[in-house]
């Protein structure tokens, strides 16, 4: 029998940041070092969390991270000036406002309010709009991670067929696109599917992107299938069932220490880039 192959992102992660190192140390002799400022709007722990391995993140690699809290009262109006604010300095190459924000917050309106060539986190209309069209764009992380993952693998994608389970604007839809854009073919399913399982069968690559634990089980799976799990739900749990779904696949993302890590490596990436290029010359292989 063959092995399953675990398709590790720490690996992946580390050798996306030691690329990046030379980088930043020219930009750094030119005066200039990679910034990343976040927004937080309230007190979501699991937010703060995040916001900080992503802070750690830019440390580490020594570029400079910034974050900005805005208390949870903020309005639309509020956090559009603090975008439109950080739009105009110089100094920041890269936005991500972090989700969820509160509910009185426009999110879509304040997503798209980052401008282009600070859309490190991918999230703007224009940005989802440019990647489908694979025009110039920072690709959303998690979507950039996982073709990331399947490319530092040489997982063949070209024809197969890609089975993504969800379709949020962050996740699930822009990860269809670019696996459509390296001509997979591609279904795209969500809440509203009927006979998951029965689609889920002819997947030569399932993308769990739904936020339900443990949702995808074995016995749903092709033998062989390439499972990318990118959830990430409370307790370290991820999408798919890893004991059951594991001993069928070919290859499978552990949670954690799949996704995640190179997720955040993406968004590193990305803004160094902007420090770098600023959308001018930009050599993404995924737009
Ligand atoms: P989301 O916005 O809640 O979207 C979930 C998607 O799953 C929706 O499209 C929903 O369908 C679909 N869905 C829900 N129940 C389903 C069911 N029973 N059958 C089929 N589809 C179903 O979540 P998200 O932001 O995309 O995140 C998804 C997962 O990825 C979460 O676990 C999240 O924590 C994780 N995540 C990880 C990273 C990372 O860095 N690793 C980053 C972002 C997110 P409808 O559209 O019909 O509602």
């Amino acid at each position: 029998m063959d092995e399953t192959l675990l398709l590790d992102g720490k690996a992946v992660a580390r050798s996306m940041k030691e690329a990046l190192e030379g980088t930043i140390k020219e930009l750094k002799a030119k005066g200039i070092t990679p910034k990343l400022t976040t927004i937080l709007v309230g007190d979501n722990p699991s937010s703060h969390t995040y916001v900080k391995m992503k802070a750690n993140a830019c440390h580490k690699l020594g570029m400079e991270s910034e974050r900005l809290y805005l208390p949870e009262e903020t309005t639309t109006e509020e956090l559009l000036s603090q975008i439109k604010k950080l739009n105009e300095d110089e100094e920041v190459h890269g936005i991500l406002l972090q989700h969820p924000v509160p509910k009185q917050i426009d999110e879509r309106k304040a997503f798209d309010a980052i401008s282009l060539a600070k859309d490190v986190d991918g999230v703007t209309s224009h940005g989802f709009g440019s990647t489908a069209f694979q025009l110039q764009a920072y690709p959303c992380c998690t979507p950039a991670a996982i073709l990331e993952v399947i490319d530092f693998y040489n997982i063949d994608v070209e024809g197969k067929h890609a089975v993504v389970i969800g379709r949020s604007p962050i996740l699930g839809k822009p990860v269809s696109m670019m696996l459509l854009n390296r001509n997979a073919t591609v279904t795209i399913s969500h809440s509203k599917t009927e006979n998951l399982e029965a689609i889920v069968k002819q997947a030569d690559i399932v993308v769990a992107a739904v936020g339900r634990p443990n949702f995808v089980k074995g016995d749903w799976l092709k033998k062989g299938a390439v499972v990318i799990d990118a959830g990430y739900n409370e307790g370290n749990i991820g999408d798919c069932e890893f004991e059951s779904c594991e001993p069928v696949a070919s290859a499978i993302t552990p949670v954690p220490g799949g996704i995640g890590p190179v997720t955040i490596a993406t968004l590193l990436r990305n803004t160094v880039y902007a420090a770098k290029e600023k959308l001018i010359n930009p050599a993404h292989k995924y737009v």
